[in-house]
């Protein structure tokens, strides 16, 4: 389709987040999921990566069991709590395997535990691997329309995410959010500040109130109050909360996606169904 102005839009670009199983029933569902969601033909799928390395071997055998599926899957990787060594090495096994892509990541580590590591912040785990690699990988790293809870304004978050964008970046994932408008805003700011890599927002079906409560206060995404007051009122009825939920968050992605928005990663937490019932819904 082209519009008047002559500019073909590009289709947009889907992606689907893993977490590594932790049991063998857990990998059987993760990949059944993985087989269900090939529907939708995801450009690449994504493994998470407990900082400090604590899933570091289950983010590997999860990322060769995708790839097997045929996926092309990229570890997520964080630099708290590591040394230039350990990611040197991980690096070196990523591309001995043939694995081209990554999201670079600084990490959270629960307080009091293990060393700080070498590098601080995403942005120096890019520069890292770009002087380590050069451009065999593509980069993707995290986006907080919402600002960084550790952020000290949405200004300094915003330069930040500037600098881990021009250390060598191809591309970011926002964490998830309810308001489109944080999102357009965010983008908005960051192509005025020079911007150019697509910035997708990371998507999260909502499934389950209380879980998403949780998560949201500890990564700083709001859930609107009208939303709130929605789920809470479902209380056990999980059937409800999963209808109510698709409507929601498949309203978000189609306002994301006719506003410009070039993909989305959907936050799968391993199960096809809610990302799938978003997927369908949308005119693409
Ligand atoms: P950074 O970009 O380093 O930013 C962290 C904070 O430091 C921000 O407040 C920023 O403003 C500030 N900052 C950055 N650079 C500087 C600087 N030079 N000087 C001063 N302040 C600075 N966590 C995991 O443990 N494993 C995962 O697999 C994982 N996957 C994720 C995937 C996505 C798409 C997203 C959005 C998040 C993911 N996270 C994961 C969570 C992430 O690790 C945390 O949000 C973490 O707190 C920040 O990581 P970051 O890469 O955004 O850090």
């Amino acid at each position: 389709m082209t519009s008047e102005s002559g500019f073909t839009p590009e289709p947009p670009v889907f992606s689907v987040e893993f977490f590594p199983a932790r049991d063998e029933a857990g990998s059987q569902r993760l990949l059944q999921a993985a087989t269900e969601l090939r529907e939708m033909d995801p450009r690449y799928v994504s493994v998470t990566f407990g900082a400090g390395g604590s899933t570091r071997a289950g983010t590997l055998a999860t990322v060769k069991a995708l790839r097997e599926q045929g996926y092309d899957a990229a570890p997520h990787l964080s630099c708290i709590g590591a040394s230039r060594a350990e990611l040197r090495d991980l690096l070196a096994q990523y591309r001995e395997l043939g694995i081209r892509r990554v999201v670079a990541l600084r990490g959270d580590m629960p307080s009091g535990m293990g060393p700080a590591g070498d590098l601080f912040h995403a942005s120096d785990l890019v520069e890292f691997i770009r002087a380590e690699t050069g451009d065999w990988f593509h980069i993707e790293v995290a986006a907080y329309p919402e600002m960084h809870p550790q952020a000290r304004s949405p200004e300094d978050d915003l330069a930040n995410f500037v600098r881990k964008m021009r250390a060598g970046a191809d591309g970011a994932i926002t964490q998830y959010f309810f308001n489109a408008d944080a999102y357009f805003d965010f983008a908005d700011r960051a192509v005025a500040k020079g911007v150019t890599a697509p910035i997708v927002p990371g998507i999260m079906p909502i499934t389950n109130f209380s879980q998403l409560a949780r998560f949201s206060d500890m990564c700083g995404t709001e859930i609107p109050r009208w939303i709130r007051l929605r789920l809470a009122a479902f209380g056990d009825d999980r059937a409800s909360i999963r209808a109510f939920g698709q409507d929601v968050v498949s309203n978000l992605c189609q306002t994301l996606l006719d506003g410009g928005a070039p993909g989305i990663h959907f936050y799968s937490m391993n199960q096809s169904e809610s990302t799938l019932g978003i997927w369908r819904s949308l005119e693409r």
